[in-house]
């Protein structure tokens, strides 16, 4: 009768638990056909410096799942390891705060970030909902918010992309505080923000891909599947940002100059071509007037041509400059010096 009663309870008891609910990629019917998805978007991966930071781990493993499933710093390791892979396919130079469960403070995965040299920062978590089982969606969080001087618009265009395929992904939505599911690090820390999004030195954003203080979410996140397909949502979210393309600005006229008023010249390279009303170019924190601006379209390349409104005392000056490609994309931060020196002989 025991032994009766023991097979019933092998056989009935885990069919009495809900079978999580995920759906494989479409694009993964076959290895090939995944393959042949890195290997489309391998053309705009190709050669970016990617910086990726599983959040947590080693001494910090207390964010512990509901039904005590998960540790949220092995799940961050697991999507950001598959993540890697990817981005590694197809082409993109990939470094990691940690490959391993091992402690890594806040400011040694920024200080590593800096020192790789990588061109975009993606911190990978789990959110918690304490006390409220019911919530759970997917953010892609960025820093500051519009006006304030932390913010920059590329750090919001990254999460947007990152954040539509990944809540595409897992089937989940954002959440209902933000219009498209990406969030400002301010809704947490009002004028603070998160530590490694205020000090990253290039863009960066924070993905909280969904909750392990839900108990369905805690089961698909201990499925290793489910784990592939949310670095997968991260990848093509990242991949499709890239193919957008970023416009790329250089200050091509000399940093040296001699005139109170000098017309200096940048060159903006991208594929989309510049949305020339996008321009925003500020000397010394001071917004040069649009009808100072003159641009000039070449084949791949734009000209823009300005000069301040206002006289420039000999000394340093520092130029700001933001431009959106015709994709809605917005160049990195660029900020460079310049010199007005006293002509001889004056
Ligand atoms: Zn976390």
């Amino acid at each position: 009768m025991k032994k009766f009663f023991i097979l019933i309870t092998i056989i009935f008891i885990p069919s009495c638990a809900p079978k999580p609910y995920y759906v494989k990629p479409s694009d993964w019917k076959t290895p090939e056909s995944k393959d042949s998805v890195i290997n489309f978007y391998s053309r705009f991966v190709k050669g970016w410096k990617i910086f990726i930071d599983p959040g947590h781990g080693g001494q910090d493993r207390k964010n512990i799942g509901i039904k005590k499933r998960v540790v949220e710093a092995d799940v961050n390791l697991k999507v950001a390891l598959y993540l890697r892979d990817y981005l590694t396919k197809a082409g993109a130079i990939v470094f990691m705060s940690r490959e391993k469960d091992t402690t890594v403070s806040l400011q040694d995965r920024v200080k590593m970030a800096t020192e790789s040299g990588a061109d975009i920062f993606i911190s990978i978590h789990h959110n918690a909902m304490p006390g409220d089982e019911t919530t759970f969606y997917a953010s892609t969080w960025y820093h500051a918010v519009e006006g304030d001087p932390g913010f920059h618009p590329s750090n919001k265009d990254i999460a947007r992309y990152i954040q539509r395929d990944l809540a595409y992904a897992l089937r989940i939505s954002g959440s209902l505080a933000s219009f498209d599911g990406t969030m400002s690090d301010y809704l947490v820390y009002p004028k603070q923000g998160f530590y490694v999004l205020r000090n990253a030195t290039m863009p960066a954003v924070l993905v909280e891909c969904t909750f392990f203080t839900n108990e369905h979410e805690e089961r698909r996140l201990s499925i290793d599947e489910f784990n592939q397909i949310e670095a997968w949502g991260i990848f093509k979210g990242l991949a499709k940002y890239l193919q957008a393309g970023v416009p790329k600005i250089e200050l091509i006229s000399d940093t040296i100059l001699t005139t109170q008023k000098p017309t200096l010249i940048l060159k903006v390279s991208d594929k989309s071509g510049l949305d020339k009303q996008s321009i925003q170019i500020k000397i010394d924190s001071l917004t040069i007037p649009k009808d100072h601006i003159a641009t000039i379209d070449e084949r791949n390349f734009s000209i823009i041509l300005f000069t301040p409104n206002f006289n420039l005392n000999p000394g340093v000056h520092t130029l700001d400059v933001i431009v959106r490609n015709k994709n809605g994309n917005s160049s990195f931060p660029f900020r460079r010096n310049f010199y007005i020196v006293k002509q001889t002989g004056e």
